[in-house]
């Protein structure tokens, strides 16, 4: 039994082979502009196909970086990346692989790899948010990924946390996204994120509204603990304990909701393990 995980992420995309709940192959590749959505289908069916000549999979699994209408199983459209809206990633893959195909919006499913088999483990009700080229969030709960009415829950990127602040790409203002994430900390301070982390006075600003965003995920959810992945939660104790004193010091004076926010334990394969479940799911529903 072999079953193949995708995320496919802002920058790159990485897959991996699972054989007895091991992951036993892994492969990431820098995303092509240029090439776009076309470029990476094709790479994608390449790696597949060498690794199925093993073993045919069973079942894919795979997290988008985008918007993805879950009951469609549709991309509804990559932020970064050219020439996914509207696209059957799904049905491609089934074609190429022969196997059953659940997909789901990346941040979605790190909430599932991180709340199985990493930082989240019983921690119900889970909230995994992505920190990296973009924000995403994804919320566990007793009875699996939570996604509202249209698959849009969980989207925490584009809530307004300073009104008049920057504009965003998506046209609004001051967005979560637009003050916290990777790629604007570098547009907006010359330096990339991973150097800027290790700045105290910066880190101490930067915190103020990182933790604007998480009040709202812990007034709305009281979740049981909120698990950081993608590349900024790697600066560890540098942030996560200036992170925690803000979120105490904002948090509504009455409120008794735990302040649990640690980084993934998965490192960068939050979404490969979730994937790797979804996978599991595919196979569950082609029985
Ligand atoms: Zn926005």
């Amino acid at each position: 039994m072999s079953l193949l995980a995708i995320d496919i992420g802002g920058t790159k995309f990485t897959m991996a082979l699972f054989e007895r709940g091991e992951m036993v192959r892994r492969e990431s590749r820098a995303t092509d502009r240029e090439g776009g959505r076309e470029w990476m289908v094709e790479r994608i069916r390449e790696i597949g196909l060498d690794w199925a000549e093993r073993a045919p999979f069973t079942a894919i699994g795979v997290g988008f970086g985008g918007p993805v209408d879950y009951a469609a199983q549709q991309v509804v459209l990559s932020t970064h990346v050219g020439g996914w809206d509207g696209f059957d990633l799904p049905g491609f893959l089934r074609e190429a692989f022969q196997a059953p195909v659940l997909m789901d919006n990346d941040a979605n499913v790190g909430a599932l790899g991180e709340g199985l088999h990493g930082a989240g483990l019983d921690q119900r009700p889970l909230f995994y948010m992505t920190l990296s080229t973009g924000i995403g969030g994804g919320i566990l709960t007793e009875n699996g990924v939570l996604r509202g009415a249209d698959s849009y829950a969980g989207e925490l990127g584009h809530i307004n946390i300073r009104p008049g602040g920057p504009e965003c790409l998506c046209g609004s203002n001051g967005c979560f996204e637009r003050m916290c994430c990777g790629l604007w900390l570098e547009q907006d301070h010359g330096r990339p994120a991973h150097e800027l982390l290790t700045d105290p006075v910066f880190v101490e600003r930067y915190v103020i509204d990182l933790a604007r965003g998480l009040k709202a995920v812990i007034m709305l959810l009281n979740p049981a603990r909120i698990v950081i992945g993608g590349g900024i939660s790697k600066a560890g104790d540098a942030l996560f304990i200036p992170l925690r004193a803000e979120l105490r010091r904002q948090i509504t004076s009455w409120s008794r909701a735990r302040i649990d926010v640690v980084p993934a334990a998965l490192g960068d394969d939050s979404v490969l393990w979730g994937a790797y479940e979804l996978a599991r799911q595919a196979q569950g529903d082609s029985q």
